[in-house]
């Protein structure tokens, strides 16, 4: 990966567990490390304010993680307010339909319309490294987030656009408990911590009640997930005796 260092990446950031642990893992691998985020109706904007606390919070963790940080940029993005109301755009209940079959939080299409805009984006910047925390192990049942899907969308953006993106999905094959193992690798408890602490994953924005893993309701797939990868993660690392906060 040392070739990276001294290459450019923008990081599709959302202010939850697994674009924060992207972020940090871009800020290890690239020189300069700009932030995307999309405003598409979330039924809550709690993950949009998150994204300044992660940001500000990981330039305080390390001095060349804040040489390497640069601007962030929001898109607003209104066709799903207006045109598809699903359990992560309205206010309708959250149902996740079983074994075998897409939850109502899927949001169609979302991370291939995003991977799409911050390509355009991209263009004219320009950089060609695109950082994104989808992941196929330990999802949530959302097609978008497989690696067939995000390699199939970086060959049509290559040829569609006569560019050399490319996606880059450090999570892809990790589960929940293996990307908190990945944040500690890249910047120890400080920055579990700050994951614990300021990210937000919580289908619901709840941000009343904290648990140890962080803010949420604690009963939406989103909470239960990060909770499980939590608790796993505390067992495996007290296993070799380190401190789990
Ligand atoms: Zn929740």
């Amino acid at each position: 990966m040392d070739c990276l260092q001294d290459q450019k990446a923008v990081v599709i950031f959302s202010g939850g567990q697994d674009s924060s642990t992207c972020l940090a893992w871009a800020l290890h691998h690239f020189k300069d490390v700009l932030t995307i985020g999309f405003d598409y109706g979330q039924r809550h904007s709690t993950e949009l304010k998150c994204r300044v606390r992660v940001r500000d919070g990981m330039a305080a963790l390390k001095k060349n993680w804040a040489e390497k940080l640069g601007a962030d940029f929001l898109l607003n993005l209104d066709t799903y307010r207006h045109r598809l109301p699903t359990a992560l755009t309205s206010d309708i209940p959250i149902e996740e339909n079983g074994e075998g079959y897409v939850p109502n939080t899927f949001v169609p299409g979302r991370n291939l319309l995003f991977i799409l805009l911050t390509a355009i984006w991209a263009y004219a910047h320009p950089l060609r490294h695109v950082v994104m925390g989808v992941c196929e192990s330990d999802y949530s049942g959302y097609p978008d987030c497989r690696d067939d899907s995000i390699k199939a969308m970086q060959t049509a953006l290559n040829l569609g656009m006569n560019t050399r993106y490319v996606l880059h999905t450090p999570l892809m094959w990790r589960k929940k408990a293996d990307v908190w193992k990945l944040a500690w690798q890249l910047g120890g408890d400080a920055l579990v911590n700050l994951i614990v602490e300021e990210s937000h994953t919580c289908y619901l924005g709840d941000r009343s009640q904290r648990h140890t893993w962080g803010y949420g309701c604690g009963v939406c797939p989103a909470c239960r997930l990060r909770a499980r990868g939590y608790d796993e993660y505390c067992q495996s690392k007290q296993s070799v005796q380190l401190t789990c906060s």
